[in-house]
């Protein structure tokens, strides 16, 4: 169970001091949906907030079965190998709903899961995918604090989920099948957009197909304009399964941190990242208080059965739920 009130400050200093348990209890923390655990979650979150930020955030993601849980489990244990610290966390919006997370899952990653110098969280089961967002920004702030200097987020190759997790790191890398690119029209332009590293995985078996995908890719990120005047997205080749191209792959990720801070884009990004995100949770929470409102719900459907027969406008109706609606004030938040 969540720890109350007041037991936020012990855990601050086992997370500080890196304690596992005490990490994991943490995250428990921030996920509850309980009004005082909120409370607490906020003083901890604050207290550790100076101590987060030092990692290399870098979110990952594919298609089902593109190898991710096998390159992370590589990657990450590759990692660890060379005195990282990392994280790996899940950004998975329907665990909630399927009631089983399918990344992160930690019988995938064998030995990152036993590894004294990794940490694998599963998606949180926030409901909503805003939910699943803070959960996530949140998670990342502990375990930064706990001291992994690096974090790895995976998520599914779908849109809403991938423009998420772009939005809180500082690098994104996307996993691809050679072969796939044979029909580059079936490849999300979005998807492109977001890559800062496409990565060509599963190259062991696709030996054949390796060196006109890589073409296909580059032509095709070729005619996107770049995000960054000082970054042009590589495509590169690896297997999560023999370890082929991941030390490469990560002394790209290398090159990019330090290309981008010198720049001063990383900085950039992160404070960007920040604004978006309290836009983003300030709109989420203005809805759900209106949503849940008692006066707005009486009048709701009234209202909405005279917009469908048109006799009321919708501004009209607007304008009265508004004046319905008992602003938030001064009560304290909660998920
Ligand atoms: P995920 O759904 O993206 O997490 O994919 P998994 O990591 O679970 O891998 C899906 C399947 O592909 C499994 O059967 C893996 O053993 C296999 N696989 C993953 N990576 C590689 C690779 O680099 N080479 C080969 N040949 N198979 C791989």
């Amino acid at each position: 169970p969540a720890p109350r009130r007041r037991d936020w400050q012990a855990l601050a200093a086992g997370v500080l001091k890196g304690d596992r348990s005490a990490i994991g209890r943490a995250l428990t923390l921030i996920e509850s949906r309980r009004a005082d655990d909120w409370t607490a979650a906020q003083s901890l979150l604050n207290h550790l907030l100076p101590y987060s930020g030092k990692a290399q955030r870098v979110g990952i993601s594919g298609v089902p079965g593109v190898g991710k849980s096998t390159f992370i489990e590589t990657l990450g244990t590759y990692l660890t190998g060379v005195e990282h610290r990392v994280a790996v966390l899940a950004v998975d919006p329907s665990s909630g709903r399927t009631g089983g997370s399918i990344l992160g899952d930690k019988t995938r990653m064998e030995k990152l899961a036993t590894d004294t110098n990794a940490f694998i969280r599963p998606s949180p089961s926030a409901g909503v995918l805003g939910g699943v967002a803070r959960a996530t920004r949140e998670a990342m702030i502990i375990l930064e604090a706990a001291g992994f200097d690096v974090v790895l987020i995976e998520t599914v190759g779908t849109g809403q989920s991938e423009t998420m997790v772009s939005d809180m790191v500082d690098l994104f890398l996307v996993l691809m099948l050679p072969g796939a690119g044979d029909d580059l029209q079936g490849i999300k332009k979005g998807i492109l957009e977001l890559a800062d590293i496409i990565a060509l995985n599963k190259a062991d078996v696709f030996a054949d197909k390796l060196k006109q995908s890589m073409r296909d890719y580059k032509a095709a990120l070729h005619i996107l304009t770049d995000a960054s005047p000082n970054w042009h997205p590589p495509v590169v080749a690896c297997s999560g399964l023999t370890g082929e191209g991941v030390a490469e792959l990560w002394r790209t990720v290398e090159k990019h941190r330090r290309i981008t801070t010198d720049s001063g884009e990383r900085d950039n990004r992160r404070r960007t990242q920040r604004l978006t995100w309290l836009n983003t949770q300030l709109r989420d929470r203005l809805v759900e208080h209106f949503d849940a409102d008692a006066s707005v719900k009486a009048i709701r459907s009234d209202l909405e059965e005279d917009v469908l027969a048109g006799r009321r406008t919708v501004s009209a109706a607007v304008d009265s739920l508004l004046s319905a609606w008992t602003r938030p004030d001064k009560e304290t938040g909660g998920p």
